[in-house]
C-alpha cells in the first residue's frame, strides 16, 4: 500500500486542495476485472482493451451528397463544363454501380459507392440539367469534391478507440459502424454508500424533534449513478461504534470503495475518525477549502484481508457534494480504469464582487448564463452556507476561487464548472 505521509491534521495545517487531489490521484489502483458486453449494453463502460477496426469505414468510396458523380479530369477550369448524364441513377447501397465514360456523368444519392473511375460529385444544386447535358459554372467545384473515400472514418487494423474510453453514444455509434456486437469492458466499480448520524432520519420515518432526513445519501447516490459505478446502499448508521464496525466489515467486504458522509469532523458524537483511523492507513485531512474542510482517504482493512478505498466526506449536504466533486469523482474515474479528463470548466464574468481571502480554494455556488455583447457571466446563488442545499440546487454551476487568489471585483472573470459537466 502507498505511503501517505504523516496526518497534516495532526501537524495542525490545513492542506491545500490540489495537494490532497493529488494525494488522493496518487496512491489509487485502477481494476482489472474483465467482461464481456453485448454493445447494447455497454453505455456508460470502460473499455478494457483498445477497440481495432476490422473493416475501412466507409467500406468504398461514397457520395456525400446527392448530385452527379463524374471524373474530377473533366472539369473545365476557365469556363463552363457540360457533362453527358446516363440514364441510370446509383442508389446507396446498390450492389453494383455502371460504367462511366469520360465526358458522362450519373446521378447518384448519398451514400452510394462511387462508381469506378469517377471521383468527383457536383451537388445538384450547384449544377443546371438541360437537353444538352449537366452543366456546372466555371469555379463552383474542384475536382475530388463531395466523395467520402474509404477508410476516412476508420482505417482497417488501426485502433478505433482506446482502452480506458467510457462509451457514450458516439462511441456506441462508432463500434456498431465496425460490426462489432460484443466488448471486452471492464466490470463496474462498486461503491458502498451510507450516512452516519443520530440525528438522521431515513425516508418514510418520522421526523423526530432535533432530527433531520437524510439527504446527502440521495445526492451522493445520484452523483454514482451518473457516473456509472454499482451503488450498494447501506443506509443509515447510528453514531454507535458496534454498528459502524459492522457496517464497515460489509461494505469492505462487498464493495471496492466506500464512501461516507458525516462524522469526521470533530464533533463529541462523532465515533466515525476513531474506527475508521484502527482499519489501515486512513489520513484525515483538514483541507484549506470552503465549503467540506474534513475529508479522510485511504485503504481501509475489513476481514478477510479484504481492502477498499474509504471516501469519508464531511457531513453538511454543500460540503458533501462539492467534497465529491473536487476529490470523489475523478478518483472514482480512475479506479473504474477510465481515462480521467480535467472536468469541462469556462471563465465566466463574474457579475458583482466576491469576497475571498487567499489561502484556501472556495467553490462557491452560482448561475451561469449568456451575457449580453457575447462570453458569459455568473452570479452567485443566494446564502453560500455549507448547509444550504438550496444554494445548489438553484446553481448550475460552481464558482472555483483558487487557494491563492484574493476578492473578486464585479466583472473580474473567475473559473467555473458546469454542473451538467459533472457526470
Ligand atoms: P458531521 O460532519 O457529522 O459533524 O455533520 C455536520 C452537519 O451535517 C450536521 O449538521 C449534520 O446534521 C449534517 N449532516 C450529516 N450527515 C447528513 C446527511 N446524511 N444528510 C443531511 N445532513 C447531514
Ligand atoms: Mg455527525
Amino acid at each position: 500500500m502507498p505511503e501517505l505521509g504523516p496526518s497534516p491534521l495532526a501537524a495542525g495545517h490545513e492542506l491545500p486542495v490540489d495537494v490532497a487531489r493529488a494525494r488522493v490521484l496518487a496512491s489509487l489502483r485502477p481494476i482489472t476485472d474483465r467482461e464481456t458486453l453485448p454493445l447494447g449494453r455497454a453505455l456508460g463502460r470502460v473499455l478494457a482493451e483498445p477497440v481495432i477496426s476490422p473493416i475501412d469505414v466507409p467500406a468504398h468510396d461514397n457520395s456525400a451528397m446527392d448530385g452527379y458523380a463524374f471524373r474530377g479530369a473533366d472539369l473545365a477550369s476557365d469556363r463552363d463544363t457540360v457533362l453527358q448524364p446516363l440514364a441510370d441513377t446509383v442508389f446507396a447501397g446498390a450492389p453494383t454501380s455502371p460504367q462511366v465514360p469520360p465526358g458522362h456523368a450519373v446521378r447518384i444519392m448519398t451514400g452510394a459507392v462511387m462508381p469506378v473511375g469517377l471521383d468527383t460529385v457536383v451537388p445538384i444544386e450547384l449544377c443546371r440539367v438541360d437537353a444538352a447535358g449537366v452543366h456546372i459554372a466555371a469555379g463552383v467545384l474542384r475536382p475530388g469534391e463531395n466523395r467520402r473515400p474509404q477508410g476516412e472514418d476508420l482505417a482497417r487494423g488501426k485502433p478505433a478507440l482506446a482502452a480506458g474510453t467510457v462509451l457514450g453514444p458516439a462511441e456506441m455509434g462508432l463500434v456498431a459502424s465496425l460490426g462489432l456486437s460484443e466488448l471486452a469492458v471492464l466490470r463496474r466499480l462498486k461503491v458502498a454508500l451510507f450516512s452516519t448520524g443520530n440525528e438522521l432520519r431515513t425516508l418514510g420515518q418520522p421526523l423526530d424533534p432535533g432530527c433531520i432526513y437524510d439527504s446527502n445519501r440521495y445526492s451522493l447516490m445520484a452523483a454514482l449513478q451518473r457516473l456509472g459505478v454499482e451503488v450498494l446502499d447501506l443506509g443509515l448508521v447510528p453514531d454507535d461504534p458496534a454498528a459502524l464496525n459492522a457496517t464497515l466489515d460489509r461494505a469492505i467486504a462487498e464493495a471496492d470503495v466506500v464512501l461516507t458522509s458525516g462524522g469526521v469532523s470533530m464533533g463529541d458524537a462523532d465515533y466515525t475518525r476513531d474506527l475508521l483511523a484502527a482499519r489501515g492507513q486512513v489520513d484525515f485531512w483538514k483541507v484549506a477549502m470552503r465549503p467540506g474542510r474534513p475529508f479522510a482517504f485511504g485503504p481501509l482493512d475489513g476481514p478477510g484481508g479484504r481492502r477498499a478505498w474509504l471516501f469519508a466526506l464531511p457531513g453538511n449536504p454543500v460540503a458533501a457534494l462539492v467534497t465529491y466533486y473536487v476529490f470523489a469523482r475523478e478518483a472514482l474515474l480512475v479506479l473504474s480504469g477510465a481515462t480521467p479528463r480535467p472536468l469541462p470548466g469556462l471563465r465566466a464574468r463574474s457579475v458583482a464582487a466576491i469576497r475571498k481571502r487567499p489561502g484556501r480554494s472556495e467553490f462557491q455556488r452560482g448561475i451561469v448564463e449568456p451575457a449580453e455583447g457575447g462570453g458569459w457571466q455568473v452570479r452567485l446563488t443566494g446564502a453560500q452556507g455549507a448547509g444550504i442545499l438550496r444554494s445548489m440546487a438553484e446553481a448550475n454551476a460552481l464558482v472555483c476561487l483558487r487557494h491563492d487568489q484574493g476578492s473578486v471585483a464585479a466583472g473580474d472573470e473567475v473559473e467555473v464548472w458546469l454542473f451538467d459537466g459533472l457526470r
